[in-house]
């Protein structure tokens, strides 16, 4: 690409031949995003340059992004090695964790540190199952309750139906809900390795024409936020979606007060009354310290949809003072990940799914996103038992201010 073919690209935006949007029909992706930048830093007078300095092609992004500049680039870290056994993850991981945020990845590792001093984590994916819930319109309750019987009473004709669009994905179950002539319907996919949001949805508005041929149903909207994504949900902490994982460890006291700087009855003291009383007083979903934390940063550094840490976010963290050790756990109701689609195929993000081993699809088909799954709920484990370790030692302000300023 040379200078004069971003501006003369430019120009055709700037003389109204061409719109913004327009740009990649008319070049090559790079030179449409570096002559949108151009446009861009000459219309706001700033300096792009760090942004538009990226090292992928722009061609391997265009399924991800519309109006390309340039790309946000966050910094990436790595904690481990983290030992899980889990029913998919087996030995040890490197887990890439990508964040602004100083302190963070101090904090998860010593975690890490302390589970594989006591031998390891055990997770195990205990439900998979992506969501997708249209809702109807019927004329009364009655019509609803009708539709509802039709329903359950034809979920293999709706799988068959949904099933013809995609070569992975399977309907596992049709759920209907009903509030006054709304009638909701909560399909629930195994979508393999893909966190499955698409596949969801194409395969469920296949589905949908048939629920409205064959009753009196009318679809007002394929989404109808009983599913739910990207927004707090208690059906998602109750039922789940994506993945319900759960990650545990037994670590002997002597090793608490070795590597966590503090004993179990204190973290057991911190865990109950701030993340069980506190969460509760607060009227929060999840019942954890931070999770969201290594949640987020897992997600931006693998390839996830970030929108979707909110879900990430539903989990519940238990403690307890054992004879032999502290017993430790969190529990996600909702961990929506995938290891192919999405971003998962970004450059960056397909090479760090690599140093965690589970890029790609695995075998058996979902095999490699549960594994994610239980490597990304056994490192939110560490960062459990750091924050509370920090807390009850009273270290938490000393360590940030020390990293992360
Ligand atoms: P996708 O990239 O749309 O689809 C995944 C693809 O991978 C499918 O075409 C599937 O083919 C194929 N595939 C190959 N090997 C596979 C394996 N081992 N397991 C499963 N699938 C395999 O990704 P998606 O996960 O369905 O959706 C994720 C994307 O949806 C993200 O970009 C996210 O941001 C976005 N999103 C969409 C919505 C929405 O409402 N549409 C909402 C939220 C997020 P077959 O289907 O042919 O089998």
């Amino acid at each position: 690409m040379t200078d004069s073919d971003v501006v003369a690209l430019a120009e055709r935006v700037r003389d109204g031949e061409l719109r913004l949007y327009e740009l990649e029909d008319h070049a090559e992706p790079d030179v449409a995003a570096a002559a949108r930048r151009h446009l861009l830093a000459e219309e706001t007078d700033t300096d792009l340059s760090a942004v538009g300095d990226y090292t992928f092609d722009a061609a391997d992004a265009e399924s991800n992004i519309e109006n390309m500049v340039g790309a946000a680039q966050v910094p990436m870290g790595v904690v481990g090695p983290l030992p899980v056994d889990g029913g998919a993850a087996e030995g040890d991981h490197h887990l890439p964790l990508a964040t602004s945020e100083g302190a963070l990845l101090a904090s998860v590792n010593r975690g890490v540190s302390t589970i594989r001093n006591a031998g390891g984590a055990t997770a195990r994916v205990l439900k998979s199952g992506m969501t997708r819930a249209p809702v109807f319109r019927v004329e009364d309750v009655a019509e609803a309750g009708e539709v509802s019987a039709w329903v359950r009473e034809h979920v293999d004709v709706l799988a068959d139906a949904a099933e013809s669009t995609t070569s992975h994905g399977e309907l596992q179950d049709v759920t209907p809900y009903v509030v006054g002539d709304s009638v909701f319907l909560r399909f629930s996919y195994d979508t393999k390795d893909a966190m499955g949001m698409n596949m969801a949805t194409i395969a469920t508005e296949a589905a949908c024409d048939v629920v409205e041929t064959e009753t009196p149903a009318d679809l007002v909207a394929l989404s109808g936020n009983l599913c739910s994504d990207k927004k707090p949900a208690a059906i998602n902490a109750v039922e789940g979606r994506g993945r319900t994982v759960a990650a545990d460890v037994l670590i002997p006291h002597e090793q608490v007060e070795d590597r966590l700087d503090t004993t179990s009855d204190a973290i057991v003291e911190a865990n109950t009354r701030k993340n069980l009383v506190g969460s509760a007083k607060a009227g929060a979903l999840g019942f954890n310290a931070h999770a969201a934390n290594v949640v987020a940063a897992a997600f931006l550094a693998l390839g996830q949809d970030m929108a979707q840490v909110v879900e990430g976010s539903n989990a519940i963290t238990t403690v307890d003072a054992r004879e032999d050790g502290l017993y430790a756990s969190v529990t996600i109701a909702s961990l929506e990940v995938g290891t192919v689609g999405g971003g998962t195929g970004l450059p960056t993000q397909s090479e760090a799914l690599d140093v965690l081993g589970y890029s790609g699809g695995g075998d058996p088909a979902g095999s490699n996103a549960d594994a994610l799954a239980e490597v990304i709920a056994a490192g939110a484990l560490a960062g459990e038992l750091s924050l509370l370790a920090a807390l009850s030692s009273r270290h938490l302000s000393s360590a940030h201010a020390d990293l992360g300023r």
